[in-house]
């Protein structure tokens, strides 16, 4: 079935998208036709590789290396998207690190930076796009959060403050933009197939003495009730739902695609 509402030829600003999830959606709204902003860390060679192949798809692709830690940069990332695109339509709020350690233990500095990344630099993205959009009359602002925005596990302070952040962020944006065509919503992933995930797999393994296999099935996949991980594909489809025009009405939300984590 085809949603209806084009976004061919807008312009899609996705952060941390050179890797998992966020070059997943990168992907799949450059197959709707969107023009993108990739941004993220990584190897140049590889970066430029990833940006050649979304080009393929016949859409414009630009990289800016904006670390999402610093809101000058974030202030210039959106300046420079927007003076080369005709302004930001989609903003998708996606970069994000992990640290796991007990509270007493938790490195400060690993504290500062997921509370920037995963939480902070939505709102600096956000607020230098908004005006824009609202001038279009248009705008989709699509926040990555995480099942960890809904429930707590131990040893992930910072994550899940930083991820319950982002969605009562979610909620108050949405209100301020709701009668300028403009959505604001998140996205609750469980866990998702990434490098990230999967590499974590076998170093697991070897410390708990478990096989690999083991280790999906009773450590990761343990809440998650379909036991299934959860696909960037599938992400990057509720991404392009959260776009048509049948989710206009659809704001201050979240999406929850965990498998039954949350519901039990
Ligand atoms: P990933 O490590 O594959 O991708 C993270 C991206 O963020 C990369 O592009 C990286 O370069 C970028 N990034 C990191 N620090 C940055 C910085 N300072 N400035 C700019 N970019 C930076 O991880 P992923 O699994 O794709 O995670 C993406 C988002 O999805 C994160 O917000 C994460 O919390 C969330 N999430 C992931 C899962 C999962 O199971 N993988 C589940 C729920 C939510």
């Amino acid at each position: 079935m085809q949603l209806p509402g084009d976004i061919k030829g807008k312009t899609a600003l996705i952060t941390g998208s050179t890797s998992g999830i966020g070059l997943g959606i990168a992907k799949g709204l450059a197959d709707a036709g969107a023009n993108i902003v990739m941004n993220g860390f990584g190897d140049k060679d590889e970066i430029e590789q990833e940006r050649a192949h979304l080009e393929e798809r016949g859409v414009k692709v630009a990289y800016n290396g904006a670390d999402m830690t610093k809101p000058d940069e974030i202030e210039k990332m959106i300046k420079d998207a927007e003076d080369e695109f005709n302004g930001i339509d989609i903003l998708v709020n996606n970069a994000g690190i992990q640290n796991v350690q007990p509270v007493e233990d938790f490195d400060p500095k690993k504290w500062d930076a997921i509370i920037a990344i995963n939480m902070s630099s939505g709102f600096h993205t956000t607020r230098h796009t908004v005006k824009g959009m609202r001038k279009k009359g248009w705008g989709r602002i699509i926040n990555t959060a995480s099942a960890h925005a809904l429930v707590a596990s131990p040893n992930k302070t910072a994550y899940v403050t930083a991820k319950h952040g982002v969605l009562g962020f979610t909620k108050t944006v949405a209100l301020e933009v709701a009668e300028d065509g403009i959505t604001c919503n998140a996205i609750c992933p469980g866990y998702v197939w990434t490098p990230l995930v999967e590499n974590q797999i076998a170093d697991t393994a070897k410390s708990r003495g478990m096989t690999e296999e083991e280790v999906k099935s009773e450590v990761l996949l343990k809440a998650q009730w379909t036991k299934k991980f959860v696909t960037v594909e599938q992400i990057a489809g509720i991404a392009l739902f959260l776009c048509s025009d049948a989710a206009e009405n659809i704001t201050g939300t979240d999406i929850t695609v965990d498998g039954g984590w949350t519901a039990a």
